[in-house]
């Protein structure tokens, strides 16, 4: 392909220049493999961009969409519905922690953030706390790009092009702290990172605080795993305070650490999930937001006649996501994904954590089917010894993921024992010939 023929297309997140200079092409893929136009085969290290769970090309969901494109291509969402749409809002709630069962449909991670930051402030109006505006994020957290999730996100990068923000915001510390480095699964100290929310209560009053949203694990700021303690600790003082807790799980949703939702893992319920990525496999695009019924039922039932929350997508429920996420949900379901990732889980950590010896590597965090190899940044240019290391594995047939100078790994729930160490030895050798 002539380079000019790339021009028209702004990519996302992409050194758009370099990209077109030398260009990474996919043209299709099946199971746990990507195949390049000349048909060379890629290893998933990272299900697409954490959401292909299932793996690729699934029958059963490609004929669910193709079906549905045949018998409902598409139905406004607004005073009208179609079934699948309640169906796949049934099925969801029927996975989610006990009470998060009323489900918002969106777009994207992005819209469902936006959206579950809306519904915690329609909330707090609805219950008479019309004062409680704030809402907390955290550093380096990654809430997606639109003005509400970059607001509450931690990412410098995403936000200083743009200038404003949502007024109103305040961030908790990150959870990582080098000196835990290696600490397998969950490290055992710094639960007391959680009382950052007391302190950001001191400095502005309950009153004013609607919500607070983290990712129970951070994955694209460098898959951060959160201390042990932390995440019940967030909950506790989120509660004493009257402010919702809502959990983004885009990526943790569906399975990445062995159950439905991390919040499952934890054993830490919030009072908002959102979710997108694997909720459809990725074959469609898809978001949500998991309410509790306190919320829901504080809006819609406390609501005069009509409508009770003015928000919402041309997309939201789309028929087509709705096929795809219920074949998907079916697929999980039949095939034990999220148990399978939970057994894979120990096999997983001992693989990764055999990369520690190779060179530039600082840490390595897992969690479930997540990991994050941290290297050492080339002095004055983070993130391009990972970049070279991301492209030297493309090259070499695996594909990775990086975020700043770590490597982010996130294979799809299918992995076998033997692409496990095929992933790890293939970025052992990459790292081993890179400068
Ligand atoms: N929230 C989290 C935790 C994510 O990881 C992502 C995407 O990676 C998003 C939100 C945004 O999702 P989307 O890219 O579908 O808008």
């Amino acid at each position: 392909m002539h380079r000019n023929d790339l021009s028209a297309y702004w990519m996302p997140f992409t050194d758009n220049r370099g990209f077109k200079a030398d260009p990474r092409l996919l043209a299709s893929a099946e199971g746990m493999h990507y195949r390049t136009p000349e048909g060379r085969p890629l290893l998933d290290g990272v299900a697409g961009l954490w959401c292909v769970n299932a793996g690729h090309g699934r029958a059963r969901i490609t004929e669910a969409i193709q079906r549905q494109a045949a018998i409902l291509d598409y139905a406004p969402p607004f005073q009208l519905g179609h079934p699948l749409a309640f169906e796949l809002a049934d099925r969801v709630g029927q996975i989610m922690p006990a009470g998060l069962d009323r489900i918002f449909f969106a777009g994207s991670g992005s819209e469902a953030v936006d959206t579950a930051l809306k519904i915690a402030l329609a909330y707090q109006r609805a219950i008479g706390q019309g004062s409680r505006t704030r809402l907390i994020g955290r550093e380096r957290g990654y809430h997606g790009v639109g003005f509400g999730g970059i607001s509450v996100g931690g990412i410098v990068n995403n936000r200083r092009a743009f200038g404003v923000q949502l007024p109103g915001t305040d961030h908790l510390r990150h959870t990582h702290d080098p000196a835990r480095g290696f600490s397998r699964g969950q490290p055992e100290s710094g639960a007391e990172l959680a009382d950052d929310l007391e302190r950001l209560v001191a400095l502005h009053g309950a009153e004013t605080i609607a919500a607070v949203i983290v990712e129970p694990v951070a994955g694209s700021t460098g898959v951060l795993i959160p201390p042990r303690g932390y995440l019940e600790r967030l909950r506790e003082i989120a509660t004493r305070h009257g402010i919702l807790l809502i959990f983004d799980e885009v990526i943790t949703g569906f399975g990445r650490l062995g159950a439905a939702t991390a919040a499952e893992h934890f054993g830490v319920t919030p009072d908002l999930i959102t979710l997108a990525k694997g909720l459809t496999n990725g074959a469609v695009p898809m978001g949500a937001v998991a309410a509790s019924r306190h919320v829901h039922d504080a809006i819609v039932e406390g609501a005069a006649p009509g409508i009770e929350l003015f928000h919402g997508y041309t997309y939201s429920g789309h028929p087509l996501a709705a096929a795809a996420g219920l074949a998907t949900l079916d697929t999980y379901a039949e095939e034990g994904l999220f148990a399978r990732a939970a057994t894979l889980a120990s096999v997983w950590e001992e693989a990764v954590h055999s990369l520690r010896d190779h060179p530039h590597v600082i840490d390595v965090r897992n969690l479930g089917l997540v990991a994050g190899i941290e290297l050492a940044p080339r002095p004055g240019a983070p993130g391009a010894r990972a970049m070279d290391v991301f492209r030297r594995c493309f090259d070499t047939g695996l594909l990775v993921r990086v975020t700043g100078d770590t490597i982010a790994l996130s294979p799809p729930l299918i992995i076998e024992d033997a692409q496990i160490a095929e992933v790890v030895e293939r970025i052992g050798a990459v790292l081993d010939e890179t400068a």
